[in-house]
């Protein structure tokens, strides 16, 4: 076998990938130590391996799938950019991965500190004044913020019924909305991208609990209008949920307590990079105005007037812990990490970066002679939506391009979202992408543009290059079966 799937086949008994030297302590057998009915009878099963076989298997592993260090990842929403490698390193230290969450205040100042000041630096980056670090996803976030919301409400006596929702919203927004107990009232796009104010004005009523409303929207544009929305929905009293998830093209340049904002929520895994996908550890803390600061999820961190650092309950007014602990720790502290090396301006640099990469995207794509039609053009941010509604008359569908870019060596953009944009492809190169790789990936998508007439069916068949040809899709989502047989 040359590249056998499983460690065990490259198993030999006897071969060992460990060197270390004798002990010079004297063995004590394990029965004087466990009682006999804990004992092992059989040798435990693990593969006899070299140190480089070791290696190579799992090297061979990671080269069967698609990830950001092996090539652009541009999947819109989501800010596949560059995780910094020290950011591990860092959240790895035994001080920061040792601690046990039962640990007392006193034995986890440090942790404390952390979370104290990357609070301190959220709060900077959005003009919030109170964090949670708390909500596990961005999309736990949005369940803190309605919650929130509900809270509010019921706080002024007032009974609300909907949540209004521009029809380009993310899956998540809907779903938290209904899980916080509230119906959806969606409100539509207009010509331009935006949030349709007359539909907005049409759809506002006392009923009205609040907006939740994606800044720079899903369509990767900026809503313009925003402070006229802000006090559309404040002139009934309803609050402004930003859904912060595309932070990233924001930072330095605005800040979502200034458009009028109440609450947001912060993907720390997007935004301030720790690697993300495939359901792992997210981090989504949510910020709030003053007058919400009460409602949110205990403990907060608190900085007592010793210099120590402490965890505070809420008040009788708190909506509840939504999660154990302080979240997903690990996540806060690549946060923190990433934020201090940057810094201010780093971080103001890296959003304009993100711009300018989406933008020159766009006009590689889109431009004059572009071969993709590109529905909302104007203001784009750091991401933008094609149609593959030229390509879809020709015979091709936006599912086979994507699936020809997997054997050009790239992940593929998101698809068929949002749902405003027939055969959505939604490009998200990031700020870590060189001017080369962007004219890389134009020139792929190009050349797809190309055999969309002179040979569609390797596209069709698409793709060839990978570990496991088309999937059922389907099939792949509802029955999946990840175990290995024989
Ligand atoms: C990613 C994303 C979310 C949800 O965040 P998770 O951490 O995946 O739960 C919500 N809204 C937008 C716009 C997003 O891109």
């Amino acid at each position: 076998m040359d590249n056998p799937l499983l460690i065990f086949d490259r198993s030999v008994d006897g071969r060992v990938g460990y060197l270390v030297p004798d002990g010079d302590v004297p063995a004590v057998g394990p029965s004087t130590v466990l009682a006999p009915h804990i004992l092992r009878s059989l040798p435990a099963e693990l593969p006899q391996v070299s140190e480089p076989e070791v290696l190579r298997h799992y090297i061979g592993l990671s080269l069967k799938n698609h990830h950001v260090d092996r090539d652009l990842y541009p999947l819109g929403s989501c800010t596949m950019k560059y995780n910094p490698k020290v950011n591990d390193a860092l959240a790895a230290r035994p001080g920061f991965s040792g601690l046990h969450p039962g640990q007392s205040a006193d034995d986890t100042q440090g942790a404390l500190e952390l979370m104290y000041r990357l609070e301190k630096a959220l709060k900077a980056i959005t003009g919030m004044d109170r964090f949670t670090l708390q909500p596990a996803a961005g999309s736990q976030g949005e369940l803190v913020g309605v919650l929130i919301m509900r809270k509010y409400h019921d706080s002024q006596g007032s009974r609300r019924r909907y949540i209004i929702i521009p029809d380009s919203a993310h899956g998540t927004n809907p779903a938290s909305v209904v899980m916080g107990g509230f119906e959806t009232l969606k409100v539509t796009t207009d010509r331009r991208g935006r949030v349709d104010l007359k539909d907005l004005e049409d759809k506002v009523s006392p009923e009205v609990a609040g907006m939740m409303l994606t800044q720079p929207n899903t369509l990767g544009l900026f809503e313009d209008q925003i402070v006229a929305i802000t006090n559309l929905i404040h002139s009934v009293d309803g609050l402004m949920y930003m859904d912060g998830a595309n932070l990233n093209a924001l930072i330095g340049l605005t800040r979502p307590a200034d458009m009028g904002f109440d609450i947001t929520h912060i993907n720390l895994h997007k935004t301030f990079s720790t690697p993300h996908g495939g359901g792992g550890p997210g981090s989504g803390p949510i910020g709030v105005t003053e007058r919400l600061a009460g409602y949110l999820p205990g403990p907060l961190v608190a900085h007592n007037d010793d210099g120590s650092y402490g965890m505070v309950s809420p008040g009788t007014d708190s909506i509840g812990r939504v999660h154990g602990q302080n979240g997903n720790f690990g996540m806060l502290v690549r946060a923190y990490a990433y934020i201090l090396s940057l810094g201010a301006d780093g971080l103001a640099n890296m959003s304009r970066r993100a711009v300018l990469n989406a933008n020159y995207l766009k006009a590689l794509l889109a431009g004059d002679d572009g071969a993709f039609e590109l529905p909302y053009p104007e203001g784009i941010m750091h991401e933008f939506v094609l149609s593959g509604s030229r390509q879809k008359a020709r015979g091709v569908k936006t599912l086979d391009m994507a699936k020809a870019l997997l054997d050009r060596g790239f992940h593929a953009p998101t698809i068929y979202f949002p749902l405003v944009v027939p055969e959505a492809l939604m490009i998200e190169p990031t700020e870590s992408e060189t001017k080369a790789t962007l004219e890389r990936f134009a020139d792929a998508l190009k050349e797809i543009d190309r055999l969309v007439d002179d040979d569609p069916q390797s596209l069709l068949d698409a793709p060839q290059n990978t570990p496991v040809g088309r999937l059922d899709e389907t099939k792949a989502n509802r029955e999946l079966d990840v175990r290995w047989r024989a």
